[in-house]
């Protein structure tokens, strides 16, 4: 089975729109973007566009890339004290010289839709989860919706991050899931990855995960943006070999990623709903 990360996406994308338009509500989402890596660009403009389809306000703050790490906390700041908006973004990741933790801790956990304060990771692994983090809760909704059971399975994590390793392991064992995590340093990691009855890749390298590293009927989810020998877009998965000998599997590019924007846009009307107190 090819998991459908576009198709579910529309589908909540959609549901959204119709939610919103009878809410009465006129949630806003705020990005904030420094420099002007093409990547992040991209990213923040799919953002935008998702705001759009559903009736999301949207506003973006573009600040040079010699911005100071005071000049985006100042920012943030403004963000953070007016009541027209609602959640708030920053584009990661910021140039070498910003102090990014200090970024993530000035946003208000109550707008922070990306789900990366303290606050709200700490929640996330007390069993009270909040905000989520946008990709791992993407891939939770999917798992809800191809009706994928994860209670008593074993899990493996590949990645340690704190946008999409830790969050997603934490969301595992949430939903009752045995959870192993994995990273660079772990030994014998494809004993580890074999033994997964669903193996979550999120490392970033090209192909990485090889049909001998999974086991049979395994579901697999491909986190990882990674460009081929040919310069294509490909997941950490080597999707053809592996397809075949899985029960379910993510395709890169509509799989994870557009599970992503659409948990975005849900967590903003979250959030206006919070504000609102609804
Ligand atoms: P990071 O670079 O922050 O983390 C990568 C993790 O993979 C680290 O924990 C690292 O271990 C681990 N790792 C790297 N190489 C290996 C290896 N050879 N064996 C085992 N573990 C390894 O990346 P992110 O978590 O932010 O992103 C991962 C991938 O997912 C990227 O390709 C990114 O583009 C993509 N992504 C996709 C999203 C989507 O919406 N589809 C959203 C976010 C990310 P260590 O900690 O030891 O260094």
């Amino acid at each position: 089975m090819i998991i459908n990360g576009k198709e579910i996406s529309e589908k909540r994308l959609a549901a959204l729109k119709e939610e919103i338009k009878t809410s009465g509500l006129n949630p806003c989402l705020a990005t904030v973007i420094v420099g002007e890596d093409p990547a992040s660009q991209m990213y923040v403009r799919m953002k935008h566009k998702a705001c759009e389809q559903v009736g999301i306000k949207s506003t973006g703050v573009v600040l040079p890339e010699n911005s100071t790490t005071k000049e985006i906390l100042a920012e943030v700041e403004k963000l953070n004290s007016d009541n027209l908006i609602h959640g708030i973004l920053v584009q990661l990741p910021l140039p070498k010289h910003v102090d990014t933790e200090a970024v993530i801790e000035a946003v208000s956990p109550e707008k922070d839709v990306d789900g990366f304060h303290p606050y709200n990771t700490g929640r996330l692994f007390s069993g009270m989860p909040e905000f989520v983090p946008c990709t791992p809760g993407g891939i939770m909704t999917l798992l809800k919706e191809y009706k994928i059971e994860t209670s008593g399975k074993k899990a493996v994590v590949v990645g340690r991050s704190v946008d999409v390793g830790r969050p997603m392991a934490a969301l595992l064992i949430n939903a009752d899931a045995t959870v192993t995590v994995c990273h660079s340093r772990t030994k014998n990691l494809e004993d580890e990855m074999k033994a997964a009855d669903i193996l979550i890749s999120a490392i970033g390298k090209a192909k990485f995960v090889t049909a001998e590293m999974v086991k049979s009927g395994a579901v697999v989810i491909d986190v990882g943006i990674n460009q081929d020998e040919n310069k294509r877009l490909c997941g950490d998965v080597d999707f053809e070999s592996v397809k075949d000998k899985v029960s379910a599997i993510t395709p890169v590019p509509g799989g994870v990623g557009p599970m992503t924007i659409a948990t975005l846009m849900e967590n903003t009307l979250k959030s206006a709903k919070m504000h609102a107190k609804l």
